[in-house]
């Protein structure tokens, strides 16, 4: 079907017979949530991408609340809720098995001459004042993601022409994107994730005003990129992803500290096709992820490289993306096993230390791993199937090893750096 794109002042509406989702798609949490809004008198909708996954026929992450009640009063409706942010404000409804619901009062951006002029406090400030269901679909950055779905009667509501988009299977952004990427430079990476995931066409003026602002990416809140790239692992794009931002001139700006060369892309694809497949990622592995070529092609003939000399390799590898990041040590120190790991399993067997290796809890994690990197390198078919043998054949299989006592740790210097 197609409908006219709206950006005048009426929305687009679909009622409950010309769309397709129904209740029993909606997480029950969720309609729990939108109903007690919506009999207390405030408006009701699901926002966001669980709108547009619906409509696209693929199951939500998460479901999100708009509402034009404001974070106290849902606070006094909900007792299950906890108000987070000390300037960003949201009411985070929490449900059993660790479910959150996020409500958020609509949204709008402010006028200019309201704009604080520290430009720390710009940012959060944009985010919390308050506007109408119109104003906030405005606000969002992708027409895709401003769909609403209102409860009172079942209709979704479209002030942007995003179902158009989606039916043209196409990410376009909220105004122009010259404007929206210089107010918040990690929109570019989102809508090249959005076209990974969706795989939908990225509108021309996106891709120009990357062009142009993807410089801005470099100032950038580090701790908003990282939570980013996570997402793009998460949703197992981080190849595709990272191919478009290196197209578009955006790879140097988010990974300033790693060299890129063609086996990284390809072994970001294997993981993302294990991801995809259902296995869960840590961030230790996509930091091994991202360096292990350039840590095998450092180490060489890897049967004569010693493994103290691969720990500092591996630390030299992993610090400038850590630094930039502020990713914490234990992390970094996961990382750096799995490629000093990777090391020891290129080497072969029958070196010093073999036994402990094999007994280690994260052998297993490591073997997964250098079996990915196998796909990539054929040579090693023999030395992954010998240490396949030797694991499954040992006495002791790695997750039963008993744990050793810990010795104490020195408390840390700057706790809050840990995460
Ligand atoms: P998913 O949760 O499936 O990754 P999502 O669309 O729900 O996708 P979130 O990051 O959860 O994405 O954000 C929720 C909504 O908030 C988005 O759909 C969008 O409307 C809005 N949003 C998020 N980040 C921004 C941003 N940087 N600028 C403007 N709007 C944003
Ligand atoms: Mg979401």
């Amino acid at each position: 079907m197609k409908r006219n794109a709206t950006t005048g002042e009426t929305p687009v509406i679909l009622t409950r017979d010309q769309h397709g989702i129904s209740r029993k798609l909606i997480d029950e949490n969720a309609l729990k949530v939108l109903y007690r809004l919506n009999r207390h008198g405030h408006l009701a909708y699901l926002v966001g991408g669980s709108v547009r996954d619906l409509l696209l026929e693929r199951t939500p992450k998460d479901f999100d609340v708009g509402t034009d009640a404001t974070p106290e009063q849902v606070k006094t409706l909900f007792r299950n809720c906890f108000l987070i942010g000390r300037r960003f404000r949201l009411a985070h409804l929490r449900f059993r098995g660790h479910q959150l619901i996020e409500v958020a009062t609509f949204r709008r951006n402010p006028d200019e001459e309201e704009l604080p002029t520290d430009d720390d406090a710009h940012f959060h400030f944009v985010q919390n004042v308050f506007g109408s269901p119109r104003e906030d679909a405005f606000r969002r950055d992708f027409t895709i993601n401003a769909l609403f779905y209102d409860i009172s009667n079942f209709a979704i509501i479209d002030h942007v022409g995003g179902l158009r988009d989606l039916d043209e299977r196409r990410l376009r952004m909220i105004g122009d994107p010259l404007v929206r990427f210089s107010e918040d430079p990690v929109r570019m990476l989102r809508a090249l994730e959005f076209s990974a995931r969706l795989d939908f066409a990225i509108d021309q003026n996106i891709i120009a005003a990357i062009d142009q602002r993807c410089q801005l990416l470099a100032g950038a809140s580090r701790a908003r990129l990282r939570e980013e790239i996570l997402e793009l692992f998460r949703h197992g794009v981080a190849g595709a992803v990272c191919r478009l931002a290196q197209r578009y001139g955006l790879l140097d700006q988010l990974f300033p500290e790693i060299d890129f060369v063609p086996q990284t892309f390809a072994l970001l694809d294997l993981i993302d096709r294990e991801t995809l497949g259902g296995e869960p990622l840590r961030e230790s592995q996509v930091l091994a992820a991202l360096t292990l070529p350039l840590f095998v092609a450092a180490c060489g003939d890897s049967r004569h490289f010693h493994i103290n000399d691969a720990l500092l390799l591996a630390d030299k590898l992993l610090r400038g993306h850590c630094q930039t990041y502020s990713i914490a040590q234990g992390v970094r120190s996961e990382a750096r096993e799995l490629l000093v790991g990777c090391l020891r399993l290129l080497r072969g067997l029958g070196h010093k230390g073999e036994q402990r290796f094999l007994h280690h809890p994260l052998t297993p994690r490591i073997f997964d791993f250098f079996a990915l990197w196998g796909e990539i390198d054929h040579s090693l078919s023999d030395c992954i199937a010998a240490w396949q043998t030797k694991i499954s054949h040992s006495d002791h299989p790695p997750e039963s090893v008993a744990r050793k006592p810990r010795r104490r740790r020195r408390p840390r210097r700057h706790p809050q750096a840990e995460n």
